[in-house]
């Protein structure tokens, strides 16, 4: 518990991973640091519900954030993973393309990821990729060997370990529900507790890193920002898995992705740590955030896989979870950037905006938690 006359020099909303990464980082300079998290736990919302997939750098235009911080983030990933024994396994990932038709956009990812920096990509032949996968039928893939996946919630725990051996203070179940701006840098104020047995508390920092996912467009208004004016209006786009039950007859020793689909990677196979394989995620903008995930989508999502999958049944999907991403891009939109601000430029200095941190955010974490140290 802290007192209202208490003050440090960062408060980061946000204990998912980018919030994590952030504390660390700037823990790690000598700054005083109070995490603040709304959940009973660290990493409950979208850092828990992801493909736990290092992705290599391979998609994003270049220059653009999600390039820099991606390949940036991944080499840090690895580094880490080593450092702390963060379990992960770099099993590479195919991007393939089921008809000829298709080739031309791996030929277009190619280039891309070339000029991004990402190691190691080769195009393959439909029958190459079958001596690397034999139960794939496609025409064409793009092998990336960086790819690899991670165990998310160790890596996030990895980073308050981190964070705490410098002492900063991690609090649970405090929601910040306002944002001011005072003489000394900005006043925080939290909630805890339910709406009948609530209490409020205070604190007062330089520094406001803005790392509430989801909810990170709700902060940035808070702290007096019209996020509509700025283009920092976020769209839930949810994404649902469908996990293989045991005893079907699929096999893949590496991660499988189509050619992208708008607004998401399009329904991919991934492996976890313990070898079980799972499919998605689709795309679905919603007015209202939920984490159901409807059987009934079994049989499109086995329509989508067999495109490159074809023994796959649908009798042997079971609905597994869903994913929230915060997106910038509505239904229809061009590619947006991550948001990784600091806004003395809008009036608003000592505030750090992280907005829109989709995929590849996970991977980036890191890199972004770097950048917001050189930002202030
Ligand atoms: C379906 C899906 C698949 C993905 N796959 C990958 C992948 O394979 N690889 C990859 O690199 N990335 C992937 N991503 C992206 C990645 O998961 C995210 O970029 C990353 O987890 C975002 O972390 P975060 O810390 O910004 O958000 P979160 O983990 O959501 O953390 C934000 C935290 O802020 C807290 N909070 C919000 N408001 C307040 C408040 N007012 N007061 C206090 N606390 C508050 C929330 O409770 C939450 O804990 C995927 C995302 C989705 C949705």
């Amino acid at each position: 518990m802290f007192a209202p006359r208490h003050a440090v020099d960062v408060v980061v909303v946000g204990a998912g991973i980018v919030g994590l990464a952030v504390a660390a980082a700037l823990a790690r300079c000598g700054r005083s640091v109070l995490i603040l998290e709304r959940r009973e736990g660290i990493a409950r919302e979208i850092t828990s519900r992801n493909s736990e997939v290092i992705h290599a750098g391979i998609y994003y235009p270049s220059g653009s954030l999600k390039a820099h911080l991606c390949t940036r983030g991944r080499e840090l990933i690895y580094q880490r993973c080593a450092a702390r024994g963060v379990p992960c396994r770099k099993l590479g990932k195919l991007i393939v393309a089921s008809q000829e038709s298709e080739i031309g956009s791996l030929e277009e990812l190619l280039a891309r990821g070339e000029a991004n920096g990402v190691p190691g990509l080769e195009m393959l032949t439909g029958r190459q990729v079958n001596r690397l996968e034999p139960q794939l039928a496609v025409a064409a893939g793009l092998l990336s060997p960086e790819t690899g996946i991670l165990d998310a919630q160790a890596l996030a725990l990895s980073f308050l370990a981190e964070a705490e051996s410098h002492d900063a203070i991690l609090l649970l179940h405090h929601e910040v529900i306002a944002l001011e701006r005072c003489s000394t840098g900005w006043r925080v104020e939290t909630r805890t507790g339910s709406e009948a047995s609530a209490s409020r508390e205070a604190v007062s920092c330089e520094t406001v890193v803005n790392a509430a996912g989801l909810a990170s467009d709700r902060l940035a208004e808070l702290a007096g920002l019209d996020p509509d004016a700025c283009g920092y209006r976020l769209h839930a786009c949810k994404g649902d898995y469908f996990a293989l039950a045991a005893g079907s007859e699929i096999s893949l020793e590496r991660l499988v992705y189509p050619v992208p689909a708008p607004a998401g990677l399009g329904i991919h196979a991934t492996l976890d740590l313990a070898g079980r394989i799972r499919f998605g995620p689709d795309t679905e903008y919603l007015a209202e955030p939920n984490y159901h995930v409807r059987p009934e989508k079994a049989a499109h999502f086995a329509k989508a896989i067999r495109r490159y999958l074809p023994l796959l049944r649908s009798e042997w999907l079971s609905p597994d979870y869903a994913g929230i991403r915060p997106k910038l891009a509505g239904p229809g939109d061009g590619f947006r950037d991550f948001v990784v601000s600091e806004e003395s430029g809008i009036g608003l200095p000592g505030l750090v905006d992280c907005i829109g941190i989709e995929s590849p955010g996970l991977t980036a974490a890191p890199a972004i938690a770097e950048y917001v140290a050189e930002l202030l």
